[in-house]
């Protein structure tokens, strides 16, 4: 296996009193609507915004030398944003590759954490060979956003927390776009809870995770058309498919009408603002009730970067808001 529970308690070591330890909150209301006692674990209210600063913060911790020279990413998602934050606490250069035509407010959030931007034409240009062009002149070292041991044990803490404030779970519910935060979540869960069954939940529309553990081996898509924007991977990495196939119970997958009903559902009965990606879990939850009625069920609610327009059509096709 890439990583041990080792690697993610030394990662939460190296995480503590700089990630938040984010709540575990329970709503009698979200529990009705889904039959089942939910455990969601506010990953929403993490540094930036999403799990994904543990990742990189860890990641960057374990440079070594190499790191005084900077970090280069591609991402126009949170990814780039946990770099940029993270490199800031090492006050080293962080410099994140994006596409010309990235969101103006993902960029100024970027850039806002102190990052420099290079932007990159998406239809003639591979944005991994301009990282790796800016990193062969600067010596600066690349991260990438999943597929690296270091990035999914510090992922893995947010379910190694989860596990820590919550008893008697009888399953996790994961969000999963590269597989690296269900990777190091079930790294975590196989050492301290063997008996609790982890699903990785994943946008309908890009189902490669699914295909991938049915074929037994990593099936590539074409980039999927989701809301889900943070879990629009086209293929799992060597590292979490290897993970992913050893220990998973099984990949479900969730519709976008079902990500903005959960997320409306979420607003509406927790006051959270999560984003579509985030809301996978929770969508997961309310949608397959054959599996986790009467259970007790922990959520990873990934991330709540998401603009209040967007947001604000969720809310009309909640339940019963
Ligand atoms: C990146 C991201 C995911 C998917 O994480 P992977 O490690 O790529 O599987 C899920 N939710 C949010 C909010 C993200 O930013």
């Amino acid at each position: 296996m890439p990583i041990t529970i080792d690697d993610v308690t030394a990662a939460a070591d190296i995480l503590d009193g700089v990630a938040h330890r984010t709540p575990v909150i329970t709503s009698r209301l979200l529990d009705e609507a889904a039959g089942a006692q939910l455990f969601c674990k506010c990953e929403n209210l993490q540094r930036m915004g999403a799990f994904k600063f543990r990742g990189a913060y860890t990641a960057i911790s374990r440079l070594g030398p190499q790191r005084a020279r900077g970090v280069v990413a591609f991402s126009s998602g949170n990814h780039a944003q946990a770099v940029a934050l993270a490199a800031s606490l090492f006050d080293i250069p962080a410099t994140i590759v994006m596409p010309h035509d990235a969101p103006a407010a993902k960029v100024a959030a970027t850039r806002g954490y102190g990052a420099q931007i290079v932007g990159y034409d998406r239809y003639t240009q591979d944005r991994q060979q301009v990282a790796a062009a800016l990193a062969h002149r600067t010596g600066a070292a690349v991260l990438p956003p999943f597929d690296h041991p270091d990035v999914i044990a510090g992922q893995g803490t947010a379910t190694l927390e989860l596990l820590s404030d919550t008893d008697d779970l009888d399953a996790i519910l994961i969000p999963l776009g590269g597989g690296g935060l269900l990777a190091g979540g079930l790294v975590a869960a196989a050492a301290r809870a063997p008996g609790v069954a982890v699903y990785g939940v994943e946008p309908a529309a890009g189902d490669d995770g699914r295909r991938s553990l049915r074929a037994g081996r990593i099936v590539t898509i074409a980039p999927p058309r989701t809301i889900a924007d943070g879990a629009q991977t086209t293929a799992l990495g060597t590292h979490t498919f290897e993970i992913i196939a050893e220990y998973v119970t099984d990949i479900l997958t969730a519709t976008d009408e079902q990500l903005l009903a959960a997320m409306g559902l979420v607003a509406t009965r927790t006051k959270m603002v999560v984003e579509p990606t985030g809301a996978l879990g929770v969508a997961a939850a309310l949608n397959n009730r054959d599996l986790f009625a009467g259970r007790r069920v922990g959520v990873i609610i990934s991330g709540g970067n998401v603009d209040l327009d967007r947001f604000a059509a969720a809310a009309p096709l909640s339940a019963d808001a």
